[in-house]
């Protein structure tokens, strides 16, 4: 039992998942509300970020799992968060230190871009290419990114060249303050064309959006989350090297197999005179060629029982001819109702019964039909009534008086 599920929910994810569903969930958030694609979201980015920032993090997760938010608060150590766009960028560039964000001032190197791309099981079996359409700023042909004519550039008049302005303000009697803002007029660049030589094409920006079609190697093996870095594919920008665009593989979930790792896992559901007789049954595999196999005669497949058939699981990336395992899970599903006339012929083939000693003082009593919901409604009914109950449990208590008898 966790304090508070309030980070949990932040990524809609249940208190006792994997650290790789949890990173599945800030994925798909974090590219969903990211300020690129989703400017208003700001602050929900921002909580994002925070909740996978703690619950990454084995130790301050434990610290949240026992004392909640407080309990982190309090341990001090914590040192505050990160700043959202930091771990989103060493998140997705894998690169820890700085990050290409972090880096960007001291490599001079553009923001990357990041995309998620859908893939089914299917692509990430046989292999694919996969054709993106994308929009990204290219620097301007017409003036060749200066923005206007040669000779067209000046220095700004409203900051001076800094890219800064100093605002002051009375605060009240002979209390000013000073605030440092981004010069409007040449956003920060200290510099600007004059607007009867600004150029048509990019209107001054030195840069115009452009569509560009990328193609998509999806290699055999690869995997939910996966990376795939177009280098120097990102926003171009004058003076800047281009970022890089990268592609995020999200794996779609499969009606059929489930993956695990290279395992492929398969449910597969028998009658009871399968399970006790023998059966062949076909698997149809990802590639659409089809499997057959036969249960030994003699050979009991019971409910819940694991098999595996080798080398049908997933490819391994980078080394396809390797394959994980097909892993069947078989379901035995019984008769509701055997007619009492047939017992016989069939009590008759089936390992006999052990014999039940009854005590002479038992008591005799009466097999009902199990619904798990029913306690858990009546405790909620009942706590309408009763907030602070939470001892009571009365099919516990009667479950220790008869394990005692
Ligand atoms: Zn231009
Ligand atoms: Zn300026």
């Amino acid at each position: 039992m966790v304090k508070e599920t309030k980070f949990y929910d932040l990524l809609g994810v249940k208190p006792n998942s994997t650290p790789d569903e949890l990173k599945k969930a800030y994925r798909k958030l974090a590219l969903k509300y990211h300020p690129d694609k989703n400017p208003n979201e700001g602050e929900k980015f921002k909580q994002i970020s925070q909740a996978y920032e703690i619950l990454s993090d084995p130790e301050k997760k434990r610290i949240y799992d026992q004392g909640g938010e407080q309990a982190l608060k309090e341990g001090g150590g914590s040192g505050g968060f990160s700043s959202p766009m930091d771990l989103f960028d060493m998140f997705f560039s894998g690169s820890g230190f700085g990050g290409p964000r972090g880096g960007r001032r001291r490599d001079r190197r553009g923001k990357d871009v990041v995309h998620q791309l859908t893939v089914t099981l299917e692509e990430l079996y046989k292999g694919a290419v996969r054709k993106l359409a994308l929009q990204k700023n290219v620097i301007c042909d017409k003036c060749e990114g200066r923005g206007g004519k040669k000779g067209a550039v000046e220095t700004c008049n409203t900051c001076g060249g800094s890219g800064m302005q100093v605002q002051i303000q009375q605060l009240g009697p002979g209390m000013i303050q000073q605030i440092q803002t981004m010069c409007s007029e040449c956003r920060g660049q200290g510099k600007r064309i004059n607007p009867k030589d600004r150029c048509k094409t990019c209107n001054g920006k030195k840069v115009v959006r452009d569509r560009k079609i990328l193609e998509v190697n999806i290699d055999k093996g690869m995997t939910d989350g996966q990376k795939i870095t177009f280098s120097g594919e990102g926003d171009q920008e004058p003076e800047l090297e281009a970022g890089d665009i990268i592609i995020v593989l999200d794996e779609k979930e499969h009606p059929v197999f489930k993956r695990s790792g290279n395992d492929l896992i398969i449910r597969q559901e028998l009658q009871l005179v399968e399970s006790l007789c023998g059966f062949q049954k076909v698997i149809k595999t990802l590639d659409c060629r089809d499997l057959v196999y036969t249960s030994s005669p003699g050979d009991v497949i019971k409910h819940g029982d694991v098999r595996c058939i080798i080398d049908e699981g997933m490819p391994q990336y980078k080394n396809p001819f390797e394959k994980g395992r097909l892993v069947v899970q078989f379901l035995v599903e019984f008769p509701t109702q055997i007619d009492p006339l047939m017992i016989p012929q069939l009590e008759a083939c089936l390992p006999p019964r052990q014999e039940q000693i009854i005590p002479d003082d038992a008591e005799e009593c009466t097999l009902s039909p199990f619904d798990p919901e029913a306690e858990a409604r009546r405790r909620q009914a009942r706590n309408v009534y009763d907030e602070d109950d939470e001892g009571g449990h009365p099919m516990g208590g009667q479950r220790v008086q008869c394990a005692t008898n």
